[in-house]
């Protein structure tokens, strides 16, 4: 068994590279579905490592590798990174600034990269020492639906060997560098979106009665959609309906044909989702109806939420323990934002959680998809350093 406060040390020894190899991943941004160099440079690094089975254009640009503990057949544990970065113009005046205008990795996904390759790095090196096989996966387009990860699962990535459990991590602008955090149940939301056409009768402005108006109907509807939470909804459960767009008409005197509203809907309770799907549809079509206009709902959904296993959880918590100290091990909040690690984790028992990146003193204040993100480098340590323990721990058990 590998001692956690050794492997911490390792962990510091690698920083430099991993340091060096998020740099180099920073400045060479590539969007979702479109991770072909950031591809190469896994798969060229995990070879060089002498990583096993290696396989690449898993799902896309997705790819994975095994490590074969030395002590024989045991447990197969899986490891996650997210490779694509976003549309964003990078306005951090930095010497590893994004080389290309408009794309930035502005979510971390470099770091997770970076730490993962380090963490490989480790854990080749202590093989001898477990029984078991980690596989590590590097997955495309976390930031656009339906992402990256259902193509890889689709593609088998949770088979041959069947995975038996699965962790993740996700850098956090507003947790500080050094800190770790975990929550047990819900951990992220589900998003979905929607978009809903209201088809009335266009016509003058001067004669409503002639027309059947969708500026009208439509505003029925956003406000019929404010009591899908408030009245609806348990108060014990967390969901929110957010009407985002309403597209209709352009001139001052003429009612328009139709209108178009757009929104999304987030919800941490599959019932709650499937209850809040139908009631919108259904409010929809009723006030279209009441109206006598022609309503048509597109429900599109997302990613589902993700649901932390409290034994995964427990085992994570422990990990950063002994990684970081009792002190620097904090509750995570829920998040209403969207992440697709989530088809891992209802696939399998796993744990999703977050590693501090936040530094006050240096400015690496601001949040995910801004375009002046950025990440406290050193917080990579305590979070390659958990992932570390919480795996060996996990083969051990
Ligand atoms: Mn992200």
């Amino acid at each position: 068994m590998v001692v956690a406060m050794e492997f911490r040390k390792d962990v510091e020894e690698i920083l430099p590279g991993v340091v060096a190899d998020r740099r180099h991943l920073h400045e060479h941004p590539e969007l979702a579905f479109e991770e072909y160099e950031t591809s190469k440079f896994v798969s060229e690094r995990l070879a060089s490592l002498g990583v096993e089975d290696l396989k690449t254009g898993v799902g896309g640009t997705g790819v994975t590798g095994l490590i074969h503990g030395g002590k024989g057949d045991g447990k197969v544990v899986m490891v996650r990174a997210d490779m694509d970065a976003l549309p964003i113009l990078e306005e951090n005046d930095v010497a590893y600034k994004s080389t290309k205008p408009g794309v930035m990795h502005a979510c971390g996904h470099d770091a997770h990269t970076a730490m993962l390759l380090g963490l490989t790095r480790l854990l080749m090196d202590v093989r001898s020492e477990f029984a078991g096989t980690v596989k590590v996966l590097f997955q495309p387009a976390e930031e656009v639906p339906p992402g990256g990860a259902i193509g890889m699962i689709e593609d088998g990535a949770l088979e041959n060997p069947r995975v038996d459990a699965v962790l993740g991590l996700h850098v956090s602008s507003e947790t500080q560098a050094g800190k770790i955090g975990m929550r047990s149940g819900s951990g992220s939301a589900s998003s979905d979106r929607f978009r809903i056409t209201v088809k009335g009768k266009g016509g003058h402005a001067a004669s409503p009665h002639q027309a059947v108006d969708p500026v009208v109907i439509g505003s029925q509807i956003v406000l019929a959609f404010q009591t899908l939470v408030s009245r609806e909804t348990n108060p014990i459960d967390s969901a929110v309906v957010s009407t985002t767009a309403f597209i209709a008409g352009e001139a001052f005197n003429v009612i328009p044909d139709t209108a178009e509203l757009r929104g999304t809907v987030r919800t941490l309770d599959q019932d709650v989702r499937e209850h809040l799907e139908k009631r919108l549809t259904e409010i929809a079509a009723g006030i279209g109806k009441a109206g006598g206009a022609e309503v048509v709902v597109d429900f599109i959904r997302g990613y589902p939420g993700i649901v932390n296993d409290p034994e995964m959880t427990d085992l994570v918590r422990n990990a950063a323990i002994a990684s970081v100290g009792e002190d620097n091990v904090i509750e995570s909040p829920i998040s209403m934002g969207g992440e697709d690690f989530s088809y891992f984790s209802l696939e399998r028992p796993g744990c999703f959680f977050n590693v501090g990146t936040r530094n006050e003193e240096r400015g690496i204040v601001w949040g995910h998809h801004h375009p002046r993100f950025d990440v406290e480098e050193e917080g990579m340590s305590a979070g390659i350093a958990t992932m570390g323990n919480a795996v060996l721990a996990y083969l051990d058990s």
